[in-house]
């Protein structure tokens, strides 16, 4: 990779925004063959995807060649759902100035958006089970931070995120927001809640975590959804570990459903939740279903949707991952040779079909592009955005600040970025976040 674009990235502080945040600079110094834009957005309810791939058509494909030069890679393909129809039109247009790109259209399933599953439609290569995308020569990135790398070629830092505001709101949105806004003016510009009693959800309904009011907008904040406090998936989320333990035990029928369903299991991977849930419900300890909790990604297809008793293979899972990490075992998956399942195509979940087992329909509308600026008068910066190491305050309560300058910093060896002032303001606060309040006049 260039180290132009490199240091472009790194000093922009572009992470993965529709994920756990991973510092782009290190997945682009990597030589792939492919690099894959995903595009699926694949969790229900999520707009901003779709709608960035319709908008900066010309931008993100600029800034694809772009990576694709600088890595040496032989191609870069746009991975998205065939019903995008207008981000699909908009990239075929800018598409046509570059010989390498291409877009690959997509089935309206879940997860379609999960890397193994991405990276084995888009290229019909397999990743083997306990490895990432590389080891098949691809490289994925998510379509919001390919704006940002397109921005950090401009040399304009992230400073600010696109976020869905959806569910039970009198207006759902999708707008351009400050990184450090609340998540209570959020809901504030969605014309409020259209319910009293709600829980609040940072991402979407199968892999977002709870959150709460007074939290802020991070480099990784896809959505928020607010939600009846008694909806099924909130009750699902909230089930205590202990709770679904006794559930399995009484109701778990070892259909296997779960198992037939799980897109890791489908890709071929030696995951079977059935045989976790046997585990736990029976205490009756199995070295291989430990092993194979590894494999999950917790995309929830099995509690979500598969289980007909509501249960869930995936928190067992998590917990069984926690456990192995905390002892600090090693898992070899050497000498596979795994194969997609020869059923695969028959059992995949048509996002329809799971937007109505998740009792969501009513909120499945569109959430237009909102185009007003917002005047906020303050926003709260976390110095750990991304995983790796948090950055360190360069500020100090008082010190007046533009936005995009650099207000805390990563050592240069360490992973992680810098992160960025996002509005023009005077320093409040500086503590394991930093607040920034608006001055007069803007
Ligand atoms: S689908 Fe549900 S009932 Fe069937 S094996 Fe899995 S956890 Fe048990
Ligand atoms: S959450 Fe469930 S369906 Fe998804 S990978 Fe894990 S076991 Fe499989």
């Amino acid at each position: 990779m260039s180290s132009t674009i490199l240091e472009a990235v790194k000093s922009a502080g572009v992470v993965g925004a529709g994920g756990a945040g991973f510092p782009t600079w290190m997945k682009l110094k990597s030589s792939p063959e492919i690099i894959i834009v995903n595009g699926a957005e694949c969790e229900p309810l999520l707009r901003v995807d779709q709608m960035l791939m319709a908008r900066y058509a010309k931008e993100i494909t600029y800034a694809l060649a772009k990576i694709v030069e600088a890595t040496g890679a032989k191609t870069g393909v746009f991975g998205l759902k065939k019903k995008y129809g207008q981000a699909i039109a908009q990239l075929d247009f800018f598409i046509n100035e570059y010989q390498n790109l291409r877009i690959c259209t997509l089935d309206d399933i879940y997860p379609a958006g999960d890397e193994q599953v991405l990276v084995y439609t888009v290229t019909g290569k397999h990743i083997q089970p306990g490895q990432i995308p590389l080891s098949v020569g691809a490289v994925v990135i998510n379509v919001e931070t390919l704006l940002n790398v397109y921005m950090a070629l401009q040399n304009k830092p992230v400073t600010h995120k696109y976020v869905t505001v959806a569910g039970a709101v009198k207006k759902p949105y999708t707008l351009k927001v400050p990184l450090g806004m609340a998540i209570s003016e959020l809901l504030k510009v969605a014309g409020g809640t259209t319910i009293d009693k709600f829980v609040l959800i940072n991402g979407g309904p199968c892999m977002g975590k709870q959150t709460q009011i007074n939290e802020v907008v991070t480099k990784t904040t896809k959505g928020i959804l607010v939600l009846p406090e008694d909806h099924p998936v909130i009750i699902g989320q909230q089930r205590s570990f202990s709770i679904n333990l006794k559930r399995a035990l009484s109701v778990c029928s070892q259909c296997q459903r779960c198992s037939e369903l799980c897109p890791r299991h489908l890709l071929g991977h030696p995951i079977r939740p059935h045989m976790a849930m046997r585990m736990v419900a029976y205490n009756k300890p199995d070295v291989e279903a430990v092993k194979e909790a590894m494999l999950c990604c917790e995309c929830g297809a099995c509690d979500l949707y598969a289980c007909p008793f509501d249960l869930s293979p995936r928190q067992v899972n998590r917990m069984l991952k926690q456990e192995i990490r905390k002892v600090g075992l090693k898992i070899s998956w050497e000498n596979q040779n795994c194969q997609p399942h020869p059923e695969r195509s028959y059992r995949l979940i048509p996002i329809k079909r799971l937007i109505n087992r998740l009792g969501l329909h009513d909120y499945d509308v569109p959430a237009p592009w909102y185009d007003e600026m917002l005047n906020i008068s303050e926003v709260r910066l976390p110095l750990l955005q991304h995983i790796g190491t948090p950055a360190k305050p360069i500020v100090k309560v008082g010190d007046m600040v533009k936005i995009g300058q650099v207000i805390a910093e990563v050592p240069a060896d360490a992973l992680g970025v810098n992160i960025h002032s996002s509005i023009d303001g005077v320093i409040r606060d500086v503590d394991r976040e930093i607040t920034i309040g608006k001055t007069g006049g803007m």
